[in-house]
């Protein structure tokens, strides 16, 4: 080809899509030919497949020693699966990757625990056995691993020598790099840039007028991913022992919505809990937005349990989303319905069935009328609401609920008296007037009170309108959830990153309050936990000798009232209207890492001064990012002085790095990671590497990755909790941390030891999973435990068994605190920017700027006339762009748009169009879904990059060429919108800040072009 032409078709993402059909000719031809690359196969009939790992020979089990089987745990996507994996022992290749039968993730059942290894081989090779142990991968996690071997992939530490962004790098040594981050200096010829060692200054304060921001060591931020095994252990061996509060993950992006909406519904905003259905034995889901096999998390375990309940089980199934996904099929039959809705009116939609619910006294009477626990005991019950507690609507203490001390206090419905809630069994629930109290009038009503009139702001009609959905499907779908009660399931997700997401997140947990399916079997769960891994029985791995106590305020300023600032107290003192701040304060959000950037060049708390990032790609994870943030990262003047990237690949955010610090893929890395939920037993499941890592090391031989490169850093900052006796054993001896095993394998001991110690791992385990190098450190590092510590690793982690999972009619692992029907926290919180007090109950609310405007003024439909929306890919995910193997599954993206809607747009499947907002435009191909609701257009999220291998990347002087597939797809995030009432930030949801990605108003055109 054209060398011009060339560089042109990569320059365009919807060109690239059109070359989707050289990216199937191949594999088209080779399965056609059963050849690769036109060499004839080896077998007709098995073509080039390898040797099994194991066969039997005279009725005897005997492995092939060409390979190890390894258990591990998959990270294509967020669900963190455990594996196994074979790798080929000459070459050090992974070949293939199966699920691993110990893991709930993986298998359902899931093997006894104490099933030796041979013996779980044995089962799966087994009629009878198999079938019910079978244990698999999904089409993603069989297809990843081959972003091992990227061409892309960075094996030795890079600093730039163009400018931001302009991916153009020199390989340095890892010591002259980490010399370089910790003095600073004139590092690229653009004047001083400050090194770690100025930043960590614990002592004098960020922002002299604000002490309560905390001191200078708050200048560093690190911006990780999901937990995938190492956040925790950076965050509390790192960035606490450096002083800084600033670190964040992935969820402002993902689902944080939901997340914040539940932990209010769950009164957790602490550890920010969140409830999941018995995929198993629930008889009617209501699932809106997150079709299970579509989406969500646990991606593979709940798409299958939900394929085996539809098949052997009796559960009734709806889904309630602007596009029909794989959850909903045909051969399901009556048993899966989709309803249609208009993008962001999920709030609408179940406004609407509360009020039926309420309005009609189909709701559990009997379980929201129970005040207290003591009650919930008494009545056998298992979970308990606030709805009958009272809450002050005097001016004075308005939003509070009524207390004796800290105990509540109701109404008795037997005489209608007020008493603690704990001397209650039934309380009255709808009530609303004055009480007594110690000589003192109240004016009072019940949360139950304040969720009636809520409810019914809005007629049946209007909430219909609004929606999309006929009041006759709502009034279906209420006497569903109501007929099947304690066995009746709600679940949401990402489809609620929105405006009014975290509203929309708390109303659909509500309607499992009005069937009180809590705790129970079929019901909703809030997971089973996990075995205790770094605080635990031999060791406590997060604590050590000098860490630093630090207080201080967030730089995306979550987590933190604007009431306590100076700011606000001053604006009083002087008798001003303290509001407006001078931004949005998030008090019960966790983490906003899409706010970082902005509030920085803000210096509003205060300025960064250096940023990590550990494999995060928050720039293409960001709807709204195109046009503002990247500017903001690509100028060092403006948001941040110095950045450093530890990643494997260069991604769309780690191009704009200062330096890229190589890390570890997948199987190569060390990890313990927790069942995100949907599950109801303990589970850990564990990663050591079981193949090589590739990419250059430090010279103790450690490869250099996120752990050792902390560790180093550490040590040359002289930080506490690094080097020798950085470790305290609980019984009392000290310990080294120089490598990564010093700390994961006491860790996991630590599992080994809870409770009950696991048994002894026997050679032969030992062998056949493949851990037999790991045996001197083991032996090293756990002493007379190590047998112990082997037995988890040989079954990747360790797990409850199955039966564990119910009490009876009652799960096994019940969530604790009461369902609040009404969050005083909430009730009690201002906007800082508006001064508008939010509900503390669920209300309705339009899609809407934060300062009050709602879509519908400021977007009219004359000018975009339709609505975006994206959708979670079954096989696309964020993180796996580097790999070639997924690109065959799934080569690119479209604009996808139901055929009517097309039709009134004048346009035809295959049009190139351009959809543009407010703020972006993006190019792609029409296809035509009839299951799109009409007048939407929804896009696939997980292609349309512009790096990890989508654009040329110069090293050394030497052009690493891009591939054009890897440009290939929409990117909807490029078109999110910024919100001018909120300090041009990316659009977030009003309460909680999460990133609005959903219901975007747009126009489309067709365009000429390829
Ligand atoms: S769902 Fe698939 S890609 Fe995700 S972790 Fe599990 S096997 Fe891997």
């Amino acid at each position: 080809m054209d060398k011009k032409r060339r560089n042109f078709l990569i320059g365009t993402s919807a060109v690239a899509a059109s070359a989707s059909i050289v990216g199937y000719k191949k594999t088209l031809k080779q399965a056609v030919t059963m050849s690769t690359d036109g060499e004839k196969a080896k077998d007709p009939i098995y073509g080039n497949s390898y040797k099994p790992e194991y066969s039997y020979v005279n009725d005897q089990f005997v492995p092939n020693d060409d390979f190890k089987i390894c258990p591990t745990t998959c990270i294509g996507c967020v669900t963190q699966c455990g594996v196994r994996v074979k790798i080929d022992k000459k070459t050090d290749k992974v070949l293939r990757v199966f699920g691993n039968p110990y893991n709930l993730l993986s298998s359902d059942p899931w093997l006894p625990y104490n099933t030796s290894i041979k013996e779980s081989y044995e089962i799966l090779s087994q009629n009878g056995k198999f079938e019910k142990y079978r244990s698999n991968v999904c089409a993603r996690g069989n297809a990843v691993f081959d972003k091992i071997d990227d061409k892309f992939r960075v094996l030795k530490p890079l600093k730039r020598v163009g400018k931001r962004g302009e991916n153009k790098w020199k390989e340095i040594e890892i010591e002259q790099l980490i010399d370089e981050i910790v003095n600073g200096g004139n590092l690229f010829g653009e004047g001083h840039v400050k090194g770690l060692k100025d930043v960590r200054d614990i002592k004098t304060p960020i922002n002299p007028d604000e002490p309560v921001f905390g001191p200078k060591s708050n200048g560093l931020c690190f911006i990780g991913t999901t937990h995938e095994g190492r956040f925790k252990v950076v965050v509390n061996r790192f960035l606490k022992s450096f002083g800084t509060c600033n670190w964040a993950g992935h969820g402002a992006t993902c689902g944080l919505s939901m997340r914040a909406g539940e932990a209010a519904y769950l009164g957790n905003f602490k550890k920010y809990p969140h409830l999941k259905p018995d995929f198993e034995n629930t008889e009617y889901l209501l699932s809106i937005g997150t079709p299970p096999g579509q989406a969500g998390n646990p991606f593979k375990r709940q798409g299958k349990l939900l394929a085996r309940a539809r098949s052997e089980g009796n559960i009734d199934y709806t889904i309630v989303s602007p596009m029909q996904g794989n959850s909903d099929m045909i051969s399901a039959g009556s048993r899966s319905h989709w309803i249609p809705i208009k993008p962001g009116t999920d709030l609408a939609f179940v406004m609407g069935v509360l009020q039926i619910i309420i309005n009609n006294k189909m709701y559990n009477k009997k379980y929201l009328s129970m005040p207290s626990a003591k009650a919930m005991k008494a009545l056998n019950d298992v979970s308990w609401t606030n709805a009958a507690h009272l809450i002050i609507q005097d001016k004075d203490g308005f939003g509070k609920i009524l207390k004796d001390g800290k105990i509540p206090l109701v109404l008795d419905a037997t005489d209608n008296t007020l008493k603690s809630s704990n001397d209650v069994i039934q309380a009255v629930l709808d009530f609303k007037g004055s009480v007594e109290y110690k000589g003192k009038t109240y004016s009072v009503r019940t949360s139950f009170n304040e969720l009636k009139e809520n409810v019914n702001e809005l007629s049946l009609q209007e909430y219909s309108k609004e929606c999309g959905v006929s009041i006759e499907t709502m009034q279906e779908v209420a006497k569903k959830l109501v007929t099947h009660g304690r066995k009746a399931s709600v679940d949401c997700h990402g489809g609620t990153m929105h405006t009014t997401g975290f509203y929309t997140a708390y109303a659909v947990m509500l309607l499992g309050a009005m069937v009180g399916s809590l705790n129970y079997k079929g019901g909703m769960s809030a997971g089973g936990g996990a075995y205790k891994d770094f605080i635990g029985k031999k060791y406590n791995l997060f604590a050590y000798k000098g860490k630093p106590n630090i207080k201080a305020t967030r730089i995306d300023r979550a987590r933190m009232s604007y009431e306590k600032t100076n700011e606000y107290k001053n604006k009083l003192a002087k008798g001003e209207n303290p509001y407006p701040a001078k931004g949005n304060w998030f008090p019960f959000t966790s983490q906003l890492s899409h706010h970082i950037l902005n509030n920085s060049a803000e210096g509003y708390p205060y300025k960064l001064d250096v940023l990590i990032t550990n494999s995060s790609d928050f720039l293409y994870g960001t709807s709204g990012s195109e046009s503002k943030m990247k500017e903001l990262l690509a100028d060092p003047k403006k948001s941040i002085p110095l950045f450093i990237a530890v990643d494997p690949f260069i991604n769309d955010t780690s191009k704009y790095a200062d330096y890229i610090v190589p890390d570890s893929v997948l199987y190569e890395t060390w990890g313990i990671v927790h069942v995100w939920n949907g599950y109801l037993t303990k589970c850990n499941t564990l990663r050591f590497p079981v193949v090589k890592p590739k990419q250059a090391t430090f010279k103790n031989g450690e490869p250099i990755e996120m752990i050792s490169f902390m560790i180093a850093l550490g040590k040359k900052l002289k930080l506490p909790g690094f080097g020798e006796k950085a470790i305290k054993g609980n019984d009392g001896n000290w310990y080294p941390l120089n490598k990564a095993e010093d700390i994961y394998l006491r860790a996991f001991e630590n599992i080994a030891m809870d409770g009950t110690p696991v048994p002894d791992a026997t050679d032969e385990d030992i062998k056949l999973s493949g851990i037999e190098d790991y045996v001197p450190s083991l032996k090293r590092i756990c002493g007379k435990n190590w047998r112990k510590t082997a037995y988890v690793m040989a079954r990747g982690g360790r797990y409850e068994d199955v039966e564990d999972s119910y009490k009876g009619e009652f799960l096994a692992h019940q969530y604790k605190k009461p369902v609040q029907i009404y969050n005083e926290t909430v009730g009690t919180t201002r906007n800082s920017l508006t001064g508008e007090r939010y509900s503390g109950t669920i209300k309705f609310f339009k899609q809407r700027q934060v300062g009050g405007k709602t879509y519908d003024e400021i977007y009219p439909k004359d000018k975009y006339p339709l609505t975006a929306f994206s959708f979670k890919s079954n096989v696309l995910a964020t993180p796996d762009a580097n790999s070639n193997n997924l690109a065959e599954i799934r080569f690119t993206t479209y604009i996808d748009l139901n055929p009517k809607t097309a039709k009134e747009f004048g346009l035809n499947l295959g049009d190139l169009v351009e959809v543009a907002s407010e703020y972006g435009k993006v190019k792609g191909y029409l296809r035509y879904r009839n299951g799109v609701m009409p007048g939407c257009i929804g896009v696939e999220h997980g292609l349309g990059r512009d790096a990890s291998g989508a654009e040329n990347i110069v090293i050394n002087g030497k052009t690493i060429k891009a591939i054009i597939r890897r440009k290939s797809g929409v990117d909807i995030n490029k078109i999110g919108l910024l919100d001018p009432t909120a300090g041009m930030q990316t659009a977030s949801d009003f309460v909680c800040g999460s990133n609005a990605r959903h219901a975007i108003p747009v126009k489309i055109k067709k365009v000429k072009g390829v």
